[in-house]
């Protein structure tokens, strides 16, 4: 497929099936976890596996490959176990991406929690100044992502996501991932023209539109401003069809990947149908 579009895939059965089931489904690019996204420790990846799975992806056609990283990652933790975990498995996630040839690893930026979220936010800047320090063999980006702000998530105001970028030693090094679902769950209210047009230029005026390097193409259970991450079927949500329609027909991202996160059954038969349903509204 020539277009950005794609979805989040398994890895089940080895790494390089992800990008497998994601040809099969037609997509033009993909998301994957590189480890099990339930557990701290990933297995290793052998260098055979990195191997068959670069090139599996050199000899797909596809895009580009994004990884993100696991749920239990929490960067804005305090000083204890959690955060001494979130460290070392963020660390292992920039060395085998590096490994794997991917040049993306989209991430929440984590939980205040009892704290206040500017001590959160320093948190986040001073594991990422770590981090970069730590693992030169990772030259790709970070990507923030923008999150419904649910209980004490950080990322629901752009702002949050600038603070993190203009913290950092190393701000060359971020780019954002643009979640449509979250984004309308934190109140950015992207379904009417005016309100797209608004949203983006916010986010040009806050963050840069180059920094957006990747979207999340999901449809929200839950209402504008509701604070709830819920993914729902493209069209059948909140959101409806229309912000995927003026995405689509924007010039500005025609090669800026936009992944589905969305539902899915026993098969990525319902990747088809709403890929399908995308393309139907370009014009
Ligand atoms: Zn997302
Ligand atoms: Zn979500």
């Amino acid at each position: 497929m020539s277009d950005y579009l794609g979805a989040h895939m398994s890895i089940a059965g080895g790494l390089h099936k992800a990008i497998e089931r994601a040809v099969a489904a037609g997509c033009g690019v993909v998301q994957v976890f590189t480890r099990s996204s339930n557990q701290w420790k990933g297995k290793p990846v052998s260098d055979a596996d990195a191997a068959l799975f670069r090139r599996t992806f050199t000899e797909s056609g596809l895009h580009e490959v994004i990884s993100h990283d696991i749920y239990l990652i929490n960067l804005a933790a305090p000083t204890g176990d959690t955060r001494e975990k979130s460290v070392a498995a963020f660390a292992d996630e920039m060395a085998t991406c590096a490994r794997l040839g991917i040049n993306k690893i989209v991430m929440h930026p984590g939980s205040h929690l009892a704290d206040s979220p500017e001590t959160g936010l320093e948190r986040v800047i001073a594991a990422f100044d770590h981090l970069f320090e730590q693992t030169p063999e990772y030259q790709g980006l970070v990507l923030l992502e923008t999150t419904a702000g649910q209980g004490s998530n950080l990322g629901r105001h752009f702002e949050e996501l600038r603070t993190i970028i203009d913290g950092s030693k190393f701000p060359q090094r971020f780019g954002i991932c643009f979640d449509t679902c979250h984004t309308f769950a934190a109140g950015y209210n992207t379904a009417t023209v005016e309100g797209y047009a608004g949203v983006m230029e916010q986010f040009d005026r806050i963050l840069g539109l180059e920094r957006l390097q990747c979207f999340h193409f999901n449809d929200s259970k839950k209402g504008l401003g509701s604070r709830v991450d819920r993914h729902e079927q493209i069209g059948q949500g909140a959101l409806g069809l229309e912000p995927f329609r003026f995405i689509m027909n924007d010039p500005r991202f025609v090669t800026v990947p936009k992944i589905l996160e969305t539902p899915k059954g026993d098969d990525d038969s319902m990747d088809r149908v709403n890929l399908a349903l995308l393309r139907s509204l370009v014009q």
